[in-house]
């Protein structure tokens, strides 16, 4: 079984804390050199390498910001 993650923030509603950032394993997050509407720089996907583990997830204090998903597919044999 083959498992891969998304994740998907809204740029809007983040803080720009940074704390995802920190929690992701494989780096695959980073903050914005763009601004959102309210002044923060928030957290991007890179769009490749996320496991699905959820730290990212876990770790956010702004709720409904970030949402991670779980992707398996089976691989034939
Ligand atoms: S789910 Fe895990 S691997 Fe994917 S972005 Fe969040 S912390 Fe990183
Ligand atoms: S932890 Fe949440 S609020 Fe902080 S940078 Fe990441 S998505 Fe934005």
């Amino acid at each position: 079984m083959d498992v891969k993650g998304r994740v998907e923030i809204d740029r809007e509603l983040c803080k720009g804390c940074g704390l995802c950032v920190e929690a992701c394993v494989p780096k695959v997050l980073h903050l914005s050199a763009r601004l959102n509407a309210s002044g923060y720089t928030p957290a991007e996907y890179t769009g490749t390498s996320c496991s699905g583990c959820g730290l990212c997830f876990y770790a956010c204090p702004e709720p409904g910001t970030l949402r991670v998903w779980k992707l398996m597919a089976t691989v034939a044999a």
